[in-house]
């Protein structure tokens, strides 16, 4: 998608802090990161949000949840929250497919 801010990135015309990247996924650093460790991981294919999720794409979603798997094993992070947001309502800013990865400090419950 042409006007996509993700899918800048992915293709390179915008940067990033790159954390992982494979033929399927990039996981970057968050520019505006809500705790001390604070990542993105989206598809490379653009996929609006969770609610594009089919059974033509979900293979990607099963592979970025392997990836948030082997990324936090690497960086030795047991405790973590994976978020993705869905619509305005939710908070969703970038219509661009994404699961937040947040670590490194106390989190509470219910979510804002
Ligand atoms: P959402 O609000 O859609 O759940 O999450 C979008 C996230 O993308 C936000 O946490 C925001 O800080 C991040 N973000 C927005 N623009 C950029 C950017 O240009 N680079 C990076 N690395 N993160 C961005
Ligand atoms: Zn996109």
């Amino acid at each position: 998608m042409s006007d996509c801010l993700f899918c800048k990135i992915v293709a390179g015309e915008i940067p990033s802090s790159k954390v992982y990247e494979d033929d399927v996924c990039l996981a970057f650093n968050d520019i505006d990161p809500q705790a001390p460790t604070h990542f993105l991981v989206i598809p490379k294919t653009h996929i609006g949000s969770v609610a594009e999720v089919s059974a033509d794409n979900s293979a990607i979603v099963a592979h970025i949840f392997e990836v948030i798997a082997k990324i936090t094993k690497e960086k030795n992070i047991e405790s973590y929250r994976v978020v993705s947001n869905i619509g305005e309502q939710a908070g969703q800013s970038v219509p661009h497919l994404h699961f937040h990865v947040l670590a490194g400090r106390d989190m509470t419950w219910p979510p804002g």
